[in-house]
């Protein structure tokens, strides 16, 4: 058996464009790109689009714009699985013609009563090799098996998993290709990997027990196996279910909607399994390409805690020069024009966990606060405050002392003071009190003052 040891480094992320990409293909992503940098290596985008009826073009686009989103850039490809079947179709017939591989014409409903009977039976399911030895070639539609080779031991190195090894005599006869004359995924994916001279194979776990089965076709084809493999744990939910795309809407463009920044997902989704074996949580990418290390891979599976990533938003949000947080904010506010969006930067800089907190804390510019009651000492404190902030210069500082001053000189709480009129202007939660202010004209503000009264 060949390998690729000692070859350069090139791995790859090989998503199916069968739904948007989620969370865990974008850990995926990250784990090769972070691999693949740290090593003076390659990384390459395949996209596994051989399943006809489910691949779509708009989850392929999917795939390249969250690539894209994070930052994780490919060297090479995509290469599309699609305008290789030519490749495929020839390897299929070598394999037939050296006797690895057979033609076999079993209906569904067939192999659908054998697999009953194991059941009935209680004997694990492995396809009877019926058309091994005596095929019905007279019908018109076959799939080709790969011939399962009797009494080997498959063994191969996970960094992850460490040393793997599976028995042949367990594994049946798996489908390599398709009656419609596509390739399986357990085909096609080893050729690839095999051609592209893929040294790491890095992927989810779910794939673990795929590997005996690509390890035998690549060896059956005389082809050289990856150096290695590396096997990620899944992300489960915090109840450690499975995170279901129903339940955990976790598609990796829409966080970006939900106001995360891109840097922060990519600090976020490294922690996903990987820690650097320090109490250090926030980390950049170049920090990150510094830092990984395959053999710090958890085993068990990785819970997605939304809490922590909007923690770990929010101090990426408040590592961001003003100007940059700024321009980040504008998409999220369009009512609102430049100008003023880098003048409430700083005010919401402290108070942000997503950028959509931004616009929530800020919403009082464009709608007004619905009335409410006044109770008679907050009345009097929403008077004297607008008689003070009548006759004080418009920014947030002059803003800040004149209403500690007077609050002082009437021995009046914060709360007491600051309430009532956020109340009367914001309505709910806003900036600090003396921002929320400047951020509105002066009249406009001492008139909502003067409403409330
Ligand atoms: N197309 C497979 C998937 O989306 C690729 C798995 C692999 O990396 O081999 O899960």
């Amino acid at each position: 058996m060949a390998t690729m040891a000692d070859r350069p480094v090139r791995v790859r992320m090989a998503p199916s464009p069968t739904g948007p990409i989620h969370v865990g293909s974008a850990r995926t992503a990250l784990f090769n790109v972070l691999f693949a940098r740290r090593q003076g290596g390659r990384f390459l985008l395949r996209i596994d689009d051989t399943d006809l009826e489910r691949s779509t073009a708009e989850d392929e686009r999917y795939i390249y714009e969250g690539l894209e989103w994070l930052g994780l850039n490919w060297d090479e490809g995509p290469v599309r699985q699609s305008e290789r079947l030519d490749l495929y179709r020839e390897q299929a017939a070598r394999l037939v013609a050296a006797g690895h591989a057979y033609r076999c014409y079993c209906t569904p409903e067939e192999l659908a009563a054998e697999r009953e009977a194991a059941q009935r039976e209680k004997r694990p399911y492995k396809y009877s090799r019926r058309c091994l030895t005596d095929p019905p070639s007279h019908r018109p539609t076959h799939v080709i098996r790969f011939l399962v080779p009797a009494g080997q031991k498959i063994e191969f190195e996970d960094l992850i998993r460490g040393h793997m090894s599976f028995d042949s005599d367990l594994i049946g006869d798996p489908v390599l290709v398709k009656s419609d004359a596509y390739p399986t995924y357990n085909f096609a994916s080893p050729i690839d990997d095999a051609l592209l001279e893929i040294s790491h194979v890095i992927r989810g776990e779910e794939h673990l027990s795929n590997t005996p089965v690509q390890l035998m076709v690549v060896d059956a084809l005389g082809y050289a196996r990856p150096q290695a493999t590396a096997h990620i744990p899944l992300i489960l939910a915090p109840d450690r279910t499975k995170l279901s795309k129903r339940r955990h809407p976790a598609l990796i463009t829409q966080f970006r909607e939900w106001g995360y920044l891109p840097e922060a997902m990519v600090n976020y989704l490294a922690l996903l399994g990987w820690n650097p074996g320090t109490e250090e949580e926030i980390f950049g990418m170049a920090q990150l390409v510094e830092r990984f290390d395959l053999s710090r891979v958890q085993q068990g599976g990785a819970i997605f805690d939304r809490e922590k990533l909007d923690w770990i938003n929010g101090e990426h949000i408040r590592r961001l020069p003003l100007a940059e947080l700024a321009a980040r904010l504008q998409p999220f506010l369009p009512e609102l024009g430049g100008e003023v969006v880098e003048r409430a930067a700083p005010a919401l800089q402290e108070r942000m966990r997503t950028l959509v907190d931004g616009r929530k804390l800020l919403s009082y510019l464009w709608t007004e606060p619905a009335p409410s009651e006044l109770d008679p000492g907050s009345r009097e404190r929403l008077q004297a405050a607008r008689d003070v902030l009548a006759e004080t210069e418009w920014a947030p500082e002059p803003i800040e002392r004149a209403l500690e001053q007077l609050r002082e000189s009437r021995g009046w709480s914060r709360t007491q003071l600051i309430k009532p009129i956020r109340t009367a202007v914001a309505g709910s939660d806003s900036p600090p009190i003396h921002h929320t202010l400047a951020l509105l004209p002066k009249d406009a503000a001492l008139a909502r003052m003067e409403r409330a009264l």
